[in-house]
Formats: C-alpha cells, structure tokens, sequence
C-alpha cells in the first residue's frame, strides 16, 4: 500500500482490505447473534457506508431487508456540526427492528439527527446502532452504540466508501490524512 494523493492533501495507508473484511465479519456475526429470529431492517446511512453496507450483507448470515437514508454534516475534512438529511428513508420502517449502519462516528450529530428522526416520525419496533469506525476522543454523546468494528485515533480517514471532497471514496483501503486534522 501507498500513499496516496487526493484534491490538495496527502493520505497514508492505514488498513488494509483483508483487515477491514475480519472486522466486518465480526461486526456481522455480533449483529446475528442477536437478531437470529428476526427479519431486521440494515438502513445504510448514504454514502459513506457503500462498501462496508454491501461488506456487512455479504458476511450476515440470516434473513434480512435492507433501506436507506441519506445525512450530511461534512464539508471538506471538518464536522460542520449541523446535520442534513438530504434524502428520505426508502422504506416503511414502522413496527420493524432497524439497525442504523454507519461508516463512522464522529461527534455523534449525525446518530443524534438519526434516533430523533427514526423515534419521533418512523416508529420502529426497536433502533440499534452498527458502525465500522469510532473515534472515541471526539464522540460525547449519550447514546450506546451497539455494534462498533474498530475504535480510531482523531485523524481524518479516506477510502473503503469514505471521502475527501467527494473523492477517494473507491479505494479497498482505508488512508489516514498525512498532517492529522487540518486545524490542529
Ligand atoms: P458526525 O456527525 O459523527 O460528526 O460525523 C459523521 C459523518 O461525518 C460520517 O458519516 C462521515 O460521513 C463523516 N466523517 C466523520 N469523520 C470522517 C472521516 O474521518 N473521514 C471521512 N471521509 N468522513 C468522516
């Protein structure tokens, strides 16, 4: 693996396809677990979530349906803080079981947008919460996140769905930002 060059920045490998499918199994097989005698709903929270979507359905072995949502907080590298919802659910989701798949959590203002969302207007049966990456220095939120693949350091990551100015988003691999965040 490369570093590679996206717009203006610098991205250094971090992990790799292989390491991204063992933790994608894993999550997929916790999910199972606990949903072995239900039909759960996956809602992909668009576009970041792409691959590690279609990853998470390939390694699940139970029935399952499938839906979609898509927010947005981003632009560039940095949170801007408030979150859009730029295209509705794609699914009648009343009275079902969903679990929310994220790419990553950052601040946890896009969850936050999400659970009120989903309980206040779709009335689910039940609402849990799936994500690859987690960066636990920057996530204050209250909300238990169910299912979390792998905890990250506060570096900006590229690749394997995510982006850099809609970029970068068809690598296998994942990158790191070679300076750290932008504004440190
Ligand atoms: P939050 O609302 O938790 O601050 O951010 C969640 C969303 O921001 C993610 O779904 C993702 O689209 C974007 N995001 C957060 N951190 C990163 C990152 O390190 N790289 C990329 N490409 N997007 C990120």
């Amino acid at each position: 693996m490369e570093k590679v060059r996206v717009h203006d920045k610098t991205f250094v490998p971090y992990l790799k396809d292989a390491e991204l499918q063992e933790i994608v199994k894993t999550v997929a097989e916790k999910i199972y677990e606990d949903y072995k005698d239900e039909v759960p709903v996956f809602v992909g929270v668009l576009n970041g979530v792409v691959m590690f979507f279609s990853d998470l359905l390939k390694h699940y072995p139970g029935r399952c349906e499938v839906a979609f949502i898509q927010m947005s907080s981003y632009v560039g590298t940095q949170s801007t803080g408030i979150v859009y919802k730029k295209m509705d659910l794609t699914k009648d989701i009343k009275d079902r079981h969903i679990i929310l798949i994220e790419d990553i959590v950052d601040t946890g203002n896009t969850i936050e947008s999400l659970f009120q969302y989903f309980t206040e207007t779709q009335r689910p049966k039940s609402v849990k919460l799936a994500t690859l990456l987690l960066k636990p220095e920057v996530y204050k939120k209250e909300f238990v996140i169910d299912y979390v693949g792998k905890e990250i350091p506060n570096k900006f990551v590229l690749g394997y769905g995510l982006d850099y100015d809609e970029e970068g988003r068809n690598y296998r691999d994942l990158y790191q930002l070679e300076e750290g965040r932008i504004n440190e």
